[in-house]
């Protein structure tokens, strides 16, 4: 295995960022099997090595348990490595320091009136939701301080306040604290580009120091059961073909991510057109098929982590894509084929991409499924910024993705052409023959109520939240402006414009667990030894993005919860007759 030097020079006997194009192993059944060869032994194996696993793993080891951690890539991280990692925590120490109360039952309310909205009842004991889902939301008030805490103390994960982020629905009334649950590591850089390599960074170091044995290029296939069906080992490969057998006499912890990547899954379950993701490429849904071949109830599966993509980059396969969180600029709106603007687009992300799958009825269609953002020199002046899937880039950095014309028809003419190009992942997406035509009339109500400062179509810049955090990078003449985020298109060009399709961060459907994270099956019964965390089970948050921060924060907080069921689970005899590792 490749060795990599901290920033002390010592090296690490593991890879945080490596090549991404390894190969890993191919799929095997998913059948779980009852040999009991093992190879290895230990108290818990941790599938995965994102936040989820990496998290579980070193709550785990701290309460004494051994664990072996197996990640299926030739590098640790996952997802977790490309993200900010804002992580949003209830009730959290600085929040408590500075006098700001964060009641449990405002929490509750809150997120049960974003996540279910459709059951959502003010008076009732579980304020609409089932049992299940109302005790996962009181499992992630009550833990995620404390996960977050402690992995601060044992040096894991330093954190600093983030108190300039905004809920992402803080006009609900609902929402009684929605500036301050924002943590992000300490010592991110200003952009917090890097906030996802120091969270790695930090939690491999711990879970090393701690003696996790950390494995690479292991790819889980399948369970191992006992004679009471309870989950004692898995069986792995590496992209080599060697089958290695791991025994782990108290629990199997399972932190495998979504499957964003299977595109089978992807179009059965989210029922939308989404055409990928940005999350790690091995996240192919693995747990969907281990867990349900052991007889896990599959929930929530048609929820994503929804975020607008490059469609040209996401049909490459880039993977280092990222999601386009806020589409920039000010003179710069979105149209679908037709020509129509139909959306603010500045909504958070999440919500921006629903508005990308509204299905037309009469036309039999999905007409949003590829906005096409344009934008103006001077959006193209001040907007531009290479970090975080933002369209607009400066001068230097690769704009093989935006499309450009010196007026709109040229404009026009370029992106019926590179629409073409990309037919066959669009279900034949084409420029409408009078698009120029509509176009020239959307841009100039566009225009007309950008001086205004008022759009009475979509209501974009109406609320604060898509200032402070979906703006993107703005002139500093932006702040005067009745409304920073309008701004009409100049009359003469050049124009830019880029292909957007709705994706996701990843998908967040899976096993059904509980609010000690175990996996349930058909009968809302544990499966013994069996447990889950991440985007790879059901998620509490149904279809809602609670806030920046509303992935890593809630997952943390199970982790933590399910450390505390594993320790207590009984040491099953592994029954092992050892063959040493080929
Ligand atoms: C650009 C970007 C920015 C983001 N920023 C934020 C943010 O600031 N805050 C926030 O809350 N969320 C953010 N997110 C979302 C967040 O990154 C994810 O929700 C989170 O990292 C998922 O963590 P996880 O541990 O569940 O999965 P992952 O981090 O994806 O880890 C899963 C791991 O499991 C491994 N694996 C899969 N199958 C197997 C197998 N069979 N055997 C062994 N290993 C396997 C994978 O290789 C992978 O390493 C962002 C996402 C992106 C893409």
């Amino acid at each position: 295995m490749e060795e990599q030097l901290s920033e002390h020079g010592s090296p690490q006997p593991f890879v945080v960022r490596a090549a991404r194009h390894e190969p890993v192993a191919p799929r095997e059944s998913a059948l779980p099997s009852r040999e009991h060869e093992f190879d290895v032994e230990t108290d818990v194996a941790v599938v995965g090595s994102g936040c989820a696993g990496l998290a579980s793993a070193l709550f785990t080891r701290w309460l004494g348990d051994e664990v072996v951690l197996l990640e299926k890539a030739p590098e640790l991280g996952g997802t977790t490595l490309k993200s900010a990692f804002i992580y949003w925590v209830p009730n959290n120490g600085p929040l408590q320091e500075s006098g700001v109360e964060d009641r449990e039952e405002d929490f509750l309310r809150y997120v049960a009136r974003i996540s279910r909205p459709e059951k959502y009842d003010p008076d009732s004991p579980t304020l609409g939701q089932s049992e299940l889902e109302y005790s996962l939301y009181r499992g992630i008030y009550e833990s995620a301080w404390p996960a977050a805490k402690l992995l601060a103390e044992r040096g894991a994960l330093p954190y600093q306040h983030a108190p300039h982020w905004t809920d992402y629905w803080h006009n609900l009334t609902e929402d009684k604290v929605w500036n301050a649950r924002h943590l992000m590591p300490a010592g991110v850089n200003e952009d917090q580009t890097d906030g996802g390599l120091i969270a790695i960074r930090g939690m491999s170091r711990a879970a090393t120091d701690a003696g996790v044995e950390i494995r690479t290029g292991h790819r889980v296939q399948r369970l191992v059961l006992n004679d009471d069906g309870a989950v004692v080992g898995v069986v792995a490969t590496t992209a080599d073909g060697e089958t290695v057998r791991i025994g782990a006499r108290k629990a199997v912890l399972f932190g495998t991510g979504g499957f964003t990547h299977d595109a089978d899954l992807r179009d059965n379950f989210l029922a939308v057109p989404a055409v990928g993701g940005c999350a790690a490429r091995t996240n192919e849904g693995d747990f969907v098929r281990i867990g349900s071949a052991a007889g896990a109830q599959l929930r929530n599966m048609q929820f994503a982590w929804r975020c607008p993509i490059n469609l040209e980059k996401a049909v490459a396969g880039d993977p280092d894509m990222q999601g386009t969180f806020a589409v920039a600029g000010d003179s710069m709106l979105c149209v679908n084929y037709k020509g129509e603007r139909t959306l603010n687009e500045k909504l958070p992300y999440n919500e921006l991409v629903q508005r990308m799958y509204d299905w037309d009825p009469l036309g039999c269609e999905f007409p949003n499924r590829v906005m096409i953002q344009i934008w103006d020199g001077w959006s193209q002046q001040h907007s531009a910024k290479d970090f975080f899937g933002n369209s607009i880039v400066p001068a230097g950095v690769d704009d093989a993705h935006v499309i450009k014309g010196d007026t709109l028809a040229e404009l026009a003419d370029n992106i019926r052409e590179r629409l073409v190009r990309y037919q066959a992942h669009t279900g034949n997406v084409r420029l409408a023959d009078d698009f120029v035509t509509r176009l020239e009339a959307t841009v100039a109500r566009w225009n007309e109520m950008s001086e205004r400062g008022v759009d009475e179509d979509f209501h974009r810049g109406e609320r604060e939240v898509e200032i402070t955090v979906f703006g993107g990078p703005l002139s500093e003449e932006a702040a005067e402006r009745a409304n920073p985020l309008m701004r009409p298109l100049d009359g003469d060009g050049p124009y830019f414009a880029t292909l957007l399709s709705g994706g996701t961060l990843d998908t967040k459907g899976g096993p059904r667990i509980n609010a000690s994270a175990q996996v349930l099956d058909d009968q809302n019964e544990p499966i013994k030894g069996l447990y889950g965390a991440g985007n790879c089970v059901a998620s509490a948050s149904g279809r809602a993005y609670w806030a920046g921060g509303g992935t890593l924060g809630p997952m943390i907080a199970i982790a933590y919860r399910a450390a505390q069921a594993i320790h207590e689970e009984p040491l099953r005899d592994v029954g092992a007759s050892r063959s040493a590792v080929a």
